[in-house]
């Protein structure tokens, strides 16, 4: 039986706030306003807990992997609730929890590695890997459930113990997680706390803590960094992108269209990693902007509910108000919607997937991170035009390119200034990767043993060696 939520959140009599559900406009729930004094408790308790789970790695193991089971075993509540909330389709959901309980059995199998330091002397020196103590995670509100676990996975294999503070736009199936995680994990190993700010900021400066793992935007993550140095915690931050896909002169858009705009529109655009401009070369730029066009106009938007739903709201109030004030501002210097371009009528946060053309050089749809259903679809002249406008903003996440020469397009890729760069896809990721960004778009290495060594510090032993 799960625990109370009396019993199990601290201030959960106290303030609560309203969760609305995008797809209707309306408040459907409450979760509790922490307050930032609550957390010096909070991080107490994990500071206590992480003596008793840092001991024991088998156990570790096997308690991750039951827990992994355990989300499986409740992921008709967990995507029901999180569609609600976070408005995406149903298939979608289901899709994110199956993500949080692979990486939680991605991370138990994993340990680190000890290692000899051979180097010709006559020591015996050993590298050995310690966990951190208590970790902070930040999360945003576009993939709560699947970003926690990219945090939360590699953080208690490590050893280490976690404080996560979810979007105060997606607290719930965050909330519901952390019940169902506390059902199988030893009490404190893993804390949700949820409130509106300062609570992240107090979280993410809080002494206590040892490392500060953040999901979010730029200017977000510049005031984490700062927070953090206050107690010198060790900071990862995985922050906004401006994806570029290039498509090549051979690229079949035919072929290629459908591919090319859900690595667009997943998730109404609202994916980091999400292609968020296009060039197209000049011959074919018309032919690109028709094919996406066709497929923007037709593609059945509505509540994540609804079973015939592909395309769901945007997740809040602001930011579709910022994607419709970046659109407007694109239409107004002399860009051209090819589909969609305004809100829809009606209740609920729904945008008409958009194709824009024409866009004015500078305009902020182009340089600036759009995360909404909104793409513009730039033309070129020559590769080295493309590829430099690709690396021209201040971000550097990932980036795609587009042809039929698969060793062509490989060549072209390896030119991107980005973490990650596909041909003919966009945003597949494997959990045995190493995720970062570069530039603006990141600090620290996700995934795979990276994520894994990034929860640890090396201990060095050295000693004589036998006689
Ligand atoms: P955000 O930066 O507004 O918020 C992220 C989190 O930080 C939320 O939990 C928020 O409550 C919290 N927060 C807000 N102010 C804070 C402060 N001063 N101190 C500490 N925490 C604070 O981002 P968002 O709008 O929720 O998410 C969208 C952004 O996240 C986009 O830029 C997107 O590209 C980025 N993102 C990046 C990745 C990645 O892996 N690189 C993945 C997903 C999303």
């Amino acid at each position: 039986m799960l625990p109370s939520e009396a019993d199990r959140v601290p201030g959960y009599l106290a303030a609560r706030f309203a969760v609305v559900d995008p797809a209707t406009g309306e408040a459907f729930d409450e979760a509790p306003d922490q307050q930032p004094d609550e957390l010096d408790a909070v991080v107490d308790r994990a500071h206590r807990a992480w003596h008793r789970w840092r001991a024991d790695p088998v156990a570790r193991t096997a308690a991750l992997r039951v827990a992994a089971d355990a989300v499986e075993a409740a992921g008709d509540d967990l995507a029901r609730l999180l569609t609600r909330e976070q408005g995406k389709p149903l298939a979608e959901s289901y899709a994110e929890v199956a993500r949080t309980a692979a990486r939680l059995r991605y991370f138990a199998d994993l340990a680190p590695r000890t290692r000899r330091i051979v180097d010709g002397r006559p020591v015996r020196s050993e590298i050995r890997w310690r966990p951190l103590g208590p970790v902070a995670a930040i999360v945003p509100w576009n993939f709560p459930l699947q970003l926690a676990a990219a945090k939360f996975a590699p953080a208690l294999a490590a050893g280490n113990t976690m404080v996560l503070k979810p979007s105060p736009f997606t607290p719930l199936a965050t909330r519901l997680l952390g019940s169902v995680l506390a059902t199988v994990l030893p009490e404190d190993v893993l804390t949700v706390v949820t409130g509106r700010e300062p609570l992240g900021a107090r979280l993410a400066s809080h002494p206590g803590i040892r490392h500060v793992t953040f999901t979010g935007s730029v200017p977000t993550g510049r005031a984490v960094a700062e927070a953090a140095a206050a107690s010198l915690a060790r900071v990862t931050l995985e922050l906004g992108g401006n994806d570029a896909a290039v498509l090549l002169d051979d690229v079949d858009v035919d072929r290629i269209a459908d591919r090319l705009f859900w690595a667009a529109f997943r998730n109404c655009g609202q994916v980091c990693m999400a292609v968020k401009r296009v060039y197209a070369p000049a011959r074919l730029h018309a032919e690109v902007v028709e094919t996406l066009a066709q497929r923007a106009k037709t593609v059945a938007v509505g509540a994540g509910l609804d079973p015939d739903t592909l395309l769901g709201p945007v997740n809040n109030a602001p930011q579709l108000a910022r994607i419709e004030q970046v659109t407007q501002q694109a239409l107004a210097g002399g860009a051209r919607a090819a589909a969609g371009g305004h809100r829809l009528d009606g209740p609920g946060y729904f945008f008409a997937p958009t194709i824009l053309t024409d866009v004015p050089p500078g305009s902020p749809v182009v340089t600036g991170e759009q995360f909404g259903p909104v793409l513009p679809v730039l033309p070129y002249r020559s590769l080295d035009e493309a590829v430099a406008a690709a690396n021209g903003t201040g971000f550097g996440l990932g980036g795609s390119v587009w042809g039929t020469d698969l060793d062509r397009a490989e060549a072209v890729a390896d030119r991107l200034e980005c973490g990650t760069a596909w041909v003919n896809h966009h945003a597949e990721l494997s959990l045995a990767q190493p995720f970062a960004g570069v530039k603006d778009s990141g600090v620290g290495v996700a995934g795979g043993p990276w994520g894994l060594y990034g929860n640890l510090r090396p201990f060095v032993v050295h000693r004589p060696q036998e006689a």
